[in-house]
């Protein structure tokens, strides 16, 4: 991975068409889009690309209209908050290939910008028909990704144009690529990683992977019960998926022989019922937990441990809150944890990158998302990449 082409590579693009493969599926409300974060994670691409003169041609998805022109879902309604952001006015294509394409290409002034139409409206995107791909290109000179978060996903414009055109990480992909090696690929040692959040069943994949690449597993979150309930602990009511305690034996074991410290919470916050601050809240040892009560957050003795191993880490990758942080105050050690590794980041002793859709949502909760060494906005794919998957479209770029 280590290995890829980036805009550094790409010389020469005064008067050439280029590919930007973006993301662009943003959150809308009543026909407007609410939130820009992703055009502007793409902005300095573009703009680079465009100020050196090259044509440049935005490609991305938008929803799932699985195949088929659907006016809901059309590119065409996000423009003017791409135009805001970028701070230029740019041309809707409402293609992506053939002579209706080519003929709005022609128009195209050197430094000018075209997006295109939602790329899943055909439905050779999602297959990677190499036919579908080869038309898109045929009207371009090279192609560029810049939508990491779309690389777990081999389709025709996350991998199968790089086949055919020459292909380079735009500049967020290659910010996220080097903070991804820097967390997993080539880490400073030792190393730490946070998995919490709902579920293990969701995460089985990225335990496994993580027990025999980190020194330090932190388990927290609701997925810790399911550990706890493996180890004998009664958890009560909690959320616990106790179908699969044997497979959370199965991850101790192999942290075990891996070397790798598995932490799990000693105390915890329980309450009886699921409410902001409850009347039942209590702080517990996990052997206390009565069958009514609900383990809602990790304690704060642990997480004043948790802080002592991340001082003694150089690195930190973290996914998934250690409480239900949506609810106070069971959001207590994720901020303090959050909190802990900002401060150490800041202090220069700690290599921190976090990802996952709710992660980022607690660690902007805990004011610490500028902190972190990186943050990683892409769900699906950070979440695969934590897994140790290769992702199609990085595949694709490396030389
Ligand atoms: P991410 O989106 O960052 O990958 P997840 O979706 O796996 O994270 O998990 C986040 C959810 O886990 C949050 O909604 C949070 O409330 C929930 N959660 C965390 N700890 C608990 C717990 N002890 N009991 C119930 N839900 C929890
Ligand atoms: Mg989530």
């Amino acid at each position: 991975m280590s290995n890829f082409r980036k805009l550094d590579d790409l010389n020469d693009v005064a008067g050439k068409v280029v590919l930007v493969r973006v993301d662009l599926n943003l959150p809308m409300q009543d026909g407007h889009v609410t939130d820009t974060t992703r055009v502007k994670a793409s902005a300095p691409t573009i703009l680079e690309l465009a100020d050196k003169g090259a044509k440049v041609l935005l490609l991305a998805h938008f929803g799932r209209p699985k195949g088929q022109r659907h006016s809901t879902m059309s590119l065409s309604l996000v423009q003017g908050a791409v135009e805001e952001v970028l701070k230029r006015e740019i041309m809707f294509i409402p293609e992506v290939a053939g002579p209706v394409a080519a003929q709005a290409i022609g128009i195209l002034r050197d430094g000018d910008i075209g997006l295109m139409e939602n790329t899943r409206f055909w439905p050779g995107e999602e297959k990677n028909d190499p036919e579908f791909a080869a038309a898109i290109a045929a009207n371009a000179d090279a192609f560029v990704n810049d939508a990491f978060s779309a690389a777990h996903r081999a389709h025709a414009t996350t991998e199968g144009l790089a086949r055919i055109l020459p292909a380079y990480a735009g500049r967020a992909m290659q910010s996220e690529l080097e903070a991804l090696d820097k967390a997993l690929g080539a880490p400073e040692k030792p190393v730490a990683a946070v998995v919490g959040g709902a579920k293990v069943s969701t995460k089985l994949a990225v335990l496994k992977h993580l027990v025999g690449q980190v020194d330090h597993l932190i388990i927290g979150g609701g997925m810790a019960n399911t550990f706890l309930a493996a180890r004998g602990v009664d958890v009560g009511k909690s959320l616990c998926e106790h179908d699969l305690t044997g497979t959370a034996e199965d991850i101790l074991d192999a942290a075990d022989k891996a070397g790798c410290t598995v932490h799990l919470p000693y105390d915890v916050a329980v309450a009886k019922e699921f409410a902001a601050n409850p009347p039942s809240l209590r702080i517990c040892n996990v052997h206390e937990v009565a069958v009514d009560e609900m383990i809602l957050d990790v304690g704060p003795q642990a997480v004043e441990a948790l802080g002592d191993v991340l001082k003694t880490c150089r690195t930190l990758v973290w996914n998934g809150p250690m409480g239900a942080f949506e609810t106070e105050p069971f959001d207590a050690a994720t901020v303090a944890l959050a909190r802990t590794a900002a401060a150490l980041t800041k202090e220069g002793s700690l290599v921190s990158v976090a990802g996952g859709g709710d992660t980022v949502a607690a660690l902007n909760h805990a004011g610490v998302a500028d902190d972190f060494t990186y943050i990683s906005t892409a769900g699906g794919a950070f979440l695969e990449w934590m897994e140790g998957r290769e992702l199609p479209g990085v595949a694709a770029l490396t030389v």
